[in-house]
Order: C-alpha cells, then sequence, then structure tokens
C-alpha cells in the first residue's frame, strides 16, 4: 500500500514552511461581507452582534489552537499571531492558514444563532479568506498590530460619521460622501459634534479600538519587573529561574483567554505584558 506506482505524484508538492524564529500572523477576512451585511441587516456603522460573533470565534480558535498567543480583529478581519518560536505543523504555511481559517468559519457558523437568534443562516453560507505573513522583529509585528488599529480608527471615524450624516442629517450616501470627500479627522470630529452632538471619544471602545485577545495573566509594573529581573540574574542559580519560567509558561497557557478593547500602538500594553513577545 505505502509504494504504489502512483505515489510518485506526492512529489509534485512544493514545501511551504516559513522563515524560521519570525514572528507569523494569519489574516483572515470574511468574503463578500459588505454584501453579507446586508442580508443579516448588520446595523451601520457597528453591528455589535457581529462583533461579538467575531471575538467568540477568535477565542474559540485560541482555545483549540494554543500557539497562537495574540489575535486582533476589527469588521469582518482577524489577525492570530504564532510565536517566533513555534513550530505547529512545521510552519507550514498552507496547514497554519487552513486550520484557522476552517476553525474559524466553523465557530462562526456554530455560534451564529447565539448572536442572530431571530435570522437563521441560509446559503451562500459565511467563509473567510486567509494568508500568512512573517515578521522578522518585535518592532515589525508591532507595527503591524498598530498598522491594524491605525486602520480600524480611520475606519471606525469615517463610518460614523457617514452613517450619522445619512441616518440623522437624512442625506443620500452619494451626498454623504461627497462631503466627507478630502475632510481630516479633525473635520469629522467637528461635523459628528456641532450637527449631531456626538462626541467621538464617547463611542464604545470596541468600535474605537477594535478586539484584542491574549491569555489572561498578571499585569506587570515595567519598572518593578525590570528591577526585579536585573536582580533575579546577579543572584543567579540559573536552574531554578528556568523552571520558573517553564511554570510560568505553563500558568499561562492555562489562563483564560480574554477579550478587550485596549491600545496596543502604545508601549503600556505590552510593557504590562511582557510574557506576549518573550
Ligand atoms: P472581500 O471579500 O474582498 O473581503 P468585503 O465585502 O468583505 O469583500 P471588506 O473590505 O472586507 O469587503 O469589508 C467588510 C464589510 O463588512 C464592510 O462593508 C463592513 O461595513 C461590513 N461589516 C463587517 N463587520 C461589520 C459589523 N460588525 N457591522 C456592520 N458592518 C460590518
Ligand atoms: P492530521 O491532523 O495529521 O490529518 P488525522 O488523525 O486526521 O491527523 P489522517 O491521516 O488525516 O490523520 O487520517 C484520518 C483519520 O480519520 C484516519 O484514522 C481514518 O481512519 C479516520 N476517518 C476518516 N474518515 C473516516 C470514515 N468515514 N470512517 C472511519 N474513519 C474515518
Ligand atoms: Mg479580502
Ligand atoms: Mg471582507
Ligand atoms: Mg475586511
Ligand atoms: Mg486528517
Amino acid at each position: 500500500m505505502a509504494n504504489s506506482k502512483f505515489e510518485y505524484v506526492k512529489n509534485f508538492e512544493q514545501p511551504d514552511n516559513l522563515l524560521l524564529n519570525t514572528w507569523i500572523v494569519v489574516r483572515i477576512d470574511g468574503r463578500g461581507f459588505t454584501k453579507f451585511s446586508s442580508k443579516y441587516g448588520f446595523e451601520k456603522p457597528n453591528d455589535r452582534r457581529a462583533l461579538d460573533l467575531m471575538n467568540a470565534a477568535a477565542q474559540a480558535v485560541m482555545y483549540e489552537i494554543p500557539e497562537v498567543t495574540i489575535a486582533y480583529g476589527i469588521s469582518d478581519e482577524y489577525s492570530f499571531v504564532f510565536h517566533k518560536s513555534c513550530t505547529l505543523f512545521e510552519r507550514r504555511s498552507s496547514k497554519l492558514v487552513t486550520t484557522i481559517v476552517s476553525t474559524f468559519s466553523s465557530y462562526y457558523i456554530h455560534l451564529w444563532s447565539t448572536y442572530f437568534p431571530d435570522t437563521p443562516l441560509s446559503p451562500p453560507l459565511p467563509s473567510f479568506d486567509g494568508r500568512a505573513v512573517c515578521y522578522p522583529s518585535v518592532q515589525n509585528l508591532r507595527d503591524y498590530m498598530s498598522w491594524r488599529q491605525v486602520d480600524c480608527h480611520i475606519n471606525n471615524l469615517y463610518n460614523t460619521t457617514f452613517w450619522a450624516l445619512i441616518q440623522k442629517g437624512g442625506m443620500g450616501n452619494l451626498e454623504a460622501e461627497e462631503l466627507l470627500k478630502g475632510t481630516y479627522a479633525a473635520d469629522k470630529n467637528e461635523i459628528l459634534f456641532s450637527k449631531f452632538d456626538i462626541n467621538y471619544n464617547n463611542e464604545p471602545e470596541i468600535y474605537k479600538k477594535g478586539s484584542v485577545l491574549f491569555r489572561g495573566y498578571e499585569l506587570v509594573d515595567p519598572a518593578t519587573h525590570n528591577a526585579a529581573a536585573e536582580a533575579d540574574s546577579l543572584a543567579e542559580p540559573v536552574q531554578q529561574s528556568k523552571n520558573q519560567t517553564e511554570n510560568d509558561k505553563k500558568r499561562r497557557a492555562k489562563a483564560r483567554i480574554v477579550i478587550e478593547h485596549l491600545d496596543i500602538i502604545k508601549d503600556e500594553f505590552w510593557d504590562r505584558r511582557p510574557w506576549l513577545l518573550s
């Protein structure tokens, strides 16, 4: 059975192992969600149920694939980060991407009725595409995360203003689009405030910042952390430090996955959770 004359076809497969010692980001995105969101009557600009469903599916992915250390979601997309030391599926890109995409899609459909109890799914069913990208440095990875969160902010400010003009201002789509052409962030804030009495700063954090998922673990005061680490290394027992590291790892793996809406651009988020990138 193992050595049939057909087996040579296996040699046509291309290796696709991702570069060692790099941070792997798998980003997935809903297929045709502009249409999908109107079919199921998503509230504009932000349907809270749809975001909660995305977050619940992403959380399930992180429970099923513990190698994912952090995830960040906005709109119909999610980014899943694998640690640079990860060896899952020998770092084969197609295995990593397809497993994330299918696990996420399965849970999205499985959990749909919890978030949309009155609107059952019907074909075409929701599906997601995915890609894997390697980032060689922590700076590159953080810039990637910042890029997504800036995108969230820009889109949300635009969409909030656009939909206020339509829903509260009685404008048509084209009219609103025309009015917003060439405007800066300050102009949109001003339109929201002066025309609609909306202070953008008071909009829900989940809309402004997106959602970040990670294993909940005690926060670190960066100042104390650095001092303690230094004292540790001076007083050695190297062996104990290693055990400590292993124990910490195990404890973290067991921790529950939390969903937060925090600034991931500034240093504070990362400084207070050094285990995410260490
Ligand atoms: P593609 O298949 O190329 O990704 P798409 O239609 O999904 O096409 P995107 O750029 O991914 O295009 O945009 C996602 C769309 O889904 C946007 O139109 C956005 O308004 C809508 N959408 C996603 N999540 C929500 C939500 N929670 N509430 C309202 N609309 C949403
Ligand atoms: P991997 O994640 O590496 O694919 P795996 O356990 O799925 O691991 P496969 O080589 O894909 O390994 O094997 C599929 C397994 O599923 C086999 O053990 C096979 O017997 C079982 N299986 C699949 N379909 C059926 C079926 N219809 N009836 C009984 N067993 C099945
Ligand atoms: Mg796309
Ligand atoms: Mg999409
Ligand atoms: Mg998208
Ligand atoms: Mg299998």
